[in-house]
């Protein structure tokens, strides 16, 4: 059969998963041929809109009757086995029984994730913002934690990328945002000095239907001046030109609402693209600022970023900074903004609100400047 018969067979599985059918191949050897014909494709680039794009795959393959004999579990192997091919970086991957134990970890993560809400598993700690001038903070990154009953404390680098593939992520973002919300409500209320919180937003959420409503639902339910909120969403919205993205960004901003671009550096978006959204700070990515002492190219690419943030009017917020030598440098090219370990790792909520009371604030913004 022919690439071209075979891709008639192609199914669209998922949002971004196909399933192919081969009837009959002789070998495994051709199965093998096709799928490595299949990544062929990839190898040449795609023009969307006048923009080159480069694409990739990750083919899992299940063979009847040796992996499985029902349609249902071929689909689940396949999927497994694409999983694997995904994670190694390898192209393609035919299923292997012991997959299955290493995923079953992950899938037991996904259940146990539709109940952590109701069970009050999820708490939010809070990472300092400093100004790196004097080193007081004026505000904090609202980070999100699984405290799991079995597993312990499961960090969100495990668990986001699962939320993102059920959609649990749109009631776990909508309760991330409700309870910073309360919480700067609550602190407000007991006298402690106000400070803006910024909230993580994944694109998927952001792209939701009703997102703006539900924002400016919780502001209006909490009371909060909405200055004090500020949203981080991730480089890859900014190439979301065509949907309704910019216009969900401008009533966010209408609102007072300010948005910061997270991972700065580490997507693909354009100067173009970002000089039509409506954007408050730059926040650049870890692995720049982590070369800072050792790379001429990270100091480089930060300097590149601070300049065309002041052009573009932006403030740029420098990510896991950690040593003195870091900030010394950041402060020198005209970064205003820091967060990292140097100043504070995130804190839970009973630690963080000591740094708000008003009677140690000046103490507590010495101890930054000085660590
Ligand atoms: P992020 O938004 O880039 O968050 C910063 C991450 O860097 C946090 O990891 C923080 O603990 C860590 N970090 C801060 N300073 C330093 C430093 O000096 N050194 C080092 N090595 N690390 C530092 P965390 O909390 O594990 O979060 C990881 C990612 O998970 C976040 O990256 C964000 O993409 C995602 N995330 C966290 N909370 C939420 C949330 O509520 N919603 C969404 N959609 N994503 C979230
Ligand atoms: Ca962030
Ligand atoms: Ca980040």
């Amino acid at each position: 059969m022919t690439l071209l018969e075979t891709l008639i067979l192609c199914v669209v599985w998922g949002g971004d998963e196909f399933t192919i059918l081969i009837e009959n191949p002789s070998s495994r050897v051709d199965i093998e041929k096709f799928a490595n014909r299949l990544l062929q494709q990839f190898t040449r680039s795609f023009i969307v809109d006048s923009h080159e794009l480069r694409i990739g795959a990750s083919i899992g393959i299940s063979v009847y009757p040796d992996d499985a004999d029902s349609v249902e579990t071929l689909m689940v192997n396949a999927d497994v086995a694409m999983y694997s091919a995904k994670e190694k970086g390898v192209g393609y991957q035919f299923f292997e029984a012991r997959m299955k134990e290493a995923t079953g970890n992950q899938l037991g993560l996904e259940n146990d994730l539709h109940s952590a809400l109701a069970n009050d598993e999820l708490f939010l700690p809070y990472q300092p913002k400093i100004e790196l001038n004097t080193g007081k903070m004026v505000g904090a990154e609202v980070l999100l934690r699984w405290q799991h009953p079995v597993l312990g404390l499961v960090s969100p680098v495990q668990f986001i990328p699962l939320d993102e593939e059920t959609g649990l992520i749109i009631p776990i973002g909508h309760w991330v945002l409700e309870t910073a919300c309360r919480n700067l409500a609550l602190w407000r209320k007991k006298g402690l000095s106000p400070i803006n919180l910024a909230v993580n937003v994944s694109v998927k959420q952001f792209q939701s239907v009703n997102f703006t409503k539900q924002v400016k639902k919780v502001i209006e339910d909490t009371s909060i001046d909405p200055k004090h909120l500020e949203l981080e969403v991730t480089e890859s919205l900014l190439m979301d030109t065509e949907s309704t993205s910019i216009e969900t960004m401008t009533n966010l901003k209408e609102m007072g609402i300010s948005i910061a671009i997270d991972d700065f550096g580490t997507g693909y978006s354009s100067l173009q693209y970002l000089s039509k959204f409506p954007i408050d700070y730059l926040k650049i990515d870890r692995s720049f600022v982590m070369g800072l002492d050792t790379s001429g190219k990270s100091i480089a690419i930060i300097r590149a970023i601070i300049a065309m943030a002041q052009g573009l009017g932006l403030e740029v917020i420098a990510e896991g900074v950690e040593d003195e030598a870091q900030a010394r440098l950041l402060r020198e090219f005209g970064c205003q903004l820091a967060q990292g370990f140097l100043y504070s790792r995130p804190l839970k909520e009973s630690d963080f609100i000591k740094h708000l009371e008003p009677q140690c604030l000046k103490d507590n913004n010495l101890i930054f400047l000085q660590r």
